[in-house]
């Protein structure tokens, strides 16, 4: 569902991304670890159409993503096409990003009514659907600032999820939260994980719920991937001593 073919990225001198090449499957969830500063939201960001690569290729469910064919050449997308792609991928970030004056359900159902064009009753069952699935539908009249970081977080994930992409990206969802917050949120995304269809890229430090979660591990340092396997082969097999020191630093 998404290829990222040789994909640089370059923050003025700073080349953060190194040449990387990854597949993500549909259905498949991928855990992606590594060190801070390695370069794990970059990729995402760059999936996401947040930031444009420098050099490279991504594919989207069978369409590039960055590019289009004009005349059999290949030009940088337009803003049309980009804005067709970024439908097919939804994103959760460190920080929540809830719209404080409206209330849950018009978090929720905001988006697709403005951008799928869903009409209210449509947009308003999809989104009780989703609130359900994370927990929340008694709180549908709440504002943001009545909830606690771990159901804000819960929010988001609904918010993403209403809009059915094709790929999930978690970037760090926990790392803001207090630390008895972390296990509703994990639970949650697990939970989605298992539904199974959706391809999800999960950025995470949570070395456990990432063993738990993925199918495939990567791990990346520098820019670079520098391992990659199953949880088992990365957990109790891992090739690398980087991969080592690493995870060193959680046992
Ligand atoms: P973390 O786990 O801390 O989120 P990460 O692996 O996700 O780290 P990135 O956030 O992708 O790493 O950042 C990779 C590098 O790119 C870092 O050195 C960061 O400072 C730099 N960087 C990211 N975004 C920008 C930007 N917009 N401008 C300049 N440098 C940036």
């Amino acid at each position: 569902i998404v290829k990222y073919n040789n994909i640089t990225k370059s923050f003025g001198e700073l080349e953060v991304i190194k040449g990387v090449d990854l597949e993500l499957y549909p259905g498949e969830k991928i855990a992606m670890i590594g060190p801070s500063g390695s370069g794990k939201t970059t990729l995402g960001r760059l999936l996401m159409t947040l930031e444009e690569p420098t050099g490279g290729t991504i594919e989207l469910d069978g369409e590039l993503l960055w590019h289009m064919e004009v005349k059999g050449k290949l030009v940088r997308a337009d803003e049309k096409h980009l804005h067709r792609m970024r439908g097919k991928v939804g994103m959760i970030f460190q920080h929540f990003n809830l719209f404080p004056h409206m209330n849950v359900l018009r978090n929720v159902t905001m988006a697709p009514r403005t951008v799928l064009g869903l009409s209210r009753e449509e947009a308003h069952d999809r989104a009780i659907t989703m609130l359900r699935k994370v927990g929340l539908e008694e709180k549908l009249e709440v504002y943001p600032s009545q909830l606690s970081g771990g159901q804000k977080q819960r929010v988001a994930i609904a918010r993403a999820l209403v809009m059915q992409p094709k790929v999930m990206i978690f970037d760090e969802v926990t790392s803001a939260l207090d630390p008895e917050l972390v296990g509703e949120v994990l639970e949650v995304i697990k939970e989605i994980a298992r539904e199974g269809e959706m391809a999800m890229l999960l950025i995470t430090h949570e070395m456990e719920f990432a063993r738990d979660v993925a199918d495939r591990i990567i791990f990346g340092a520098e820019g670079r991937i520098v391992e990659q396997g199953t949880p088992e082969q990365i957990f109790e097999n891992s090739q690398s001593e980087r991969l080592q020191s690493f995870l060193g630093r959680f046992a």
